[in-house]
């Protein structure tokens, strides 16, 4: 497939994902068939990148569903390994970013964008792709994937994609499948904080604190929510900012029961 995609002088875009595909999917899918390009999408739940107490087991995963929306979508390829081809033994090299993969998620999670970078690495080895398309929904995770890229000097280009929101504002996600009805309903407050945050920020506030503190408010709304983390922090190198300015990035992770959402948006 890469040698025929070469010789039409067709290059190959690559949307990785882990299945349990949805709109916001189909919108990289979509992006990647802009691009000119031969469109490959990866499906593969990377048990590296989800820790212990994580849901890696019980992560969606239904193939049929999966390639009939990539076939709707016109994708030429689906790749969806399994385990042995991307992990052919006890791996004992990683790939590993260590500056904006360290805060965030990074805290939370250990080792979880060590998977990432990793599966994404194989990915870009196996498929050789010209172009890669991934989600501003994961933004750290889009940042770490641009530093690994430069860093080992892939020739390849990433294209960011914004969040793809249900009609009331809900960032699509995968694991919005765990969440029952009245959890739907309250899992509406990651949106809402950051509209809040937003506003403020369009109202003259710059105290990332008090930006926090409102989103804080706004999330204690719902009774099922619990917030992990409300962060404002600098876009390029994702650290905490005191002092908010244009172009800064507003992230939150909140467990609505036992499902843990992460959203995010710039302000402006
Ligand atoms: P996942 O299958 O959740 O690992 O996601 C695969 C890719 O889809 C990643 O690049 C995600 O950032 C992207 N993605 C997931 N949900 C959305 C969304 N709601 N809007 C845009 N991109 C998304």
């Amino acid at each position: 497939m890469q040698q025929t995609a070469r010789a039409s002088g067709r290059r190959i875009a690559l949307v990785p994902t882990m299945g349990a595909l949805h709109e916001g999917h189909a919108t990289l899918m979509r992006k990647a068939r802009e691009q000119n390009a031969a469109v490959v999408v990866s499906i593969y739940v990377n048990p590296t990148q989800f820790g212990p107490n994580e849901d890696y087991t019980r992560y969606p995963r239904d193939l049929e569903a999966d390639a009939a929306l990539c076939k709707r979508e016109g994708v030429d390829v689906v790749f969806a390994p399994e385990d042995p081809e991307i992990y052919p033994g006890q791996p004992s090299t990683w790939v590993e970013e260590t500056a904006v993969a360290k805060p965030l998620e990074g805290e939370r999670r250990p080792g979880h964008f060590r998977g990432v970078a990793t599966v994404v690495a194989k990915l870009f080895n196996i498929v050789t792709p010209q172009v890669a398309v991934f989600g501003q929904k994961d933004f750290q995770q889009l940042k770490v994937v641009q530093r690994m890229v430069r860093d080992l000097n892939y020739p390849i280009q990433v294209v960011p994609v914004p969040t793809v929101r249900e009609p009331d504002g809900l960032a699509l996600s995968s694991r919005n499948r765990y969440l029952n009805g009245s959890e739907r309903a309250q899992a509406l407050v990651l949106y809402r904080a950051l509209n809040v945050a937003q506003s403020k920020f369009r109202g003259g506030e710059r105290n990332a604190h008090r930006i926090q503190s409102a989103m804080q408010l706004a999330v204690q709304l719902a009774p099922a929510a619990r917030v992990d983390y409300i962060e404002v922090a600098d876009a390029e190198s994702l650290t905490p900012v005191t002092e908010a300015k244009a172009g800064d990035v507003v992230l939150l992770a909140v467990y609505i029961g036992k499902t843990r959402l992460i959203d995010n948006l710039i302000l402006s």
